[in-house]
């Protein structure tokens, strides 16, 4: 694979400054840990700072969970993309399910965000997946489409290469119920051929796309080793250090990136 692979945690809304900056510092990273699996760990707003203080020197990054458009203004309860960067995130997930689903964010408002990301010089992890529903109906393929084709409207193919794509179907975050293997490879090789359409082959090549969906260390190695798969967010299992570390480990042995 040419591609590096990419292991994310989303830590949603779990972890106090204290437990979070413990995790940092305890994370058993080896020096050359980062040159051949990206780690990412995107914590709750409130401790980015000592995150990216404790991860200082290790190559482990940091990211936010979303953020507003907007550089700075009357948003009350927002965060900037500014502010992001001077906690010290060079990446942000954006379009996540939960922002979709329960706070009725539109592709249209993601793209803003995906645009302001790039902007700012943060990378986006721009989540993509069809629900339960959409999937009985056979509505896959078309719904990553259309919440590819709004969110990522007006982007440039060095930004789709530059990017990180998180495939999470909703019926799989959080529920235990992973998506088979199979499964997440076909979507995910249609997300990537939609863009070798629309941005050339070059670009579609080089975009990291993530499996998310109850990743666990058990199940980690069936992704990985998939042609398309670069990857997992994970929410769950990335808040124990343990289970993280088998995940990245997972990712470390399994990947053929060199
Ligand atoms: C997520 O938060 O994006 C996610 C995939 O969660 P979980 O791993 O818990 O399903």
């Amino acid at each position: 694979m040419m591609r590096k692979p990419v292991i994310a945690a989303n830590w949603k809304m779990h972890k106090t400054i204290k437990e979070a900056e413990n995790f940092a510092a305890e994370f058993p990273y080896e020096p050359d840990l980062c040159e051949q699996v990206d780690v990412v760990i995107f914590p709750p707003y409130t401790a980015l700072f000592a995150v990216s203080e404790a991860l200082k020197g290790t190559g482990i990054k940091l990211g936010a969970q979303n953020m507003h458009p907007d550089e700075k203004g009357a948003f009350t309860g927002e965060i900037s993309p500014l502010m992001l960067k001077d906690a010290g995130c060079s990446c942000v997930i954006l379009g996540h399910s939960e922002r979709r689903h329960i706070f009725s964010e539109s592709d249209e408002y993601i793209n803003r965000k995906v645009k302001a990301a790039f902007r700012h010089g943060l990378k986006p992890f721009l989540c993509v997946g069809e629900t339960l529903d959409e999937r009985q109906a056979g509505l896959t393929q078309e719904v990553c489409k259309r919440q590819l084709s709004g969110s990522l409207a007006g982007l440039n193919a060095d930004e789709i290469a530059a990017m990180v794509i998180a495939y999470e179907p909703v019926w799989a975050i959080g529920t235990g119920v992973n998506a088979t293997s199979e499964d997440a490879e076909k979507s995910i090789a249609f997300i990537r051929g939609y863009l070798g359409e629309k941005y050339g082959a070059e670009a579609a090549g080089q975009v990291r796309i993530q499996y998310g969906g109850s990743v666990k260390p058990s199940n980690i190695g069936e992704y990985i080793r998939c042609e398309n798969i670069d990857g997992a967010l994970v929410g769950g299992a990335s808040l124990e250090i343990d289970s993280f570390y088998s995940l990245v480990q997972g990712a470390l042995q399994l990947a053929v990136y060199a």
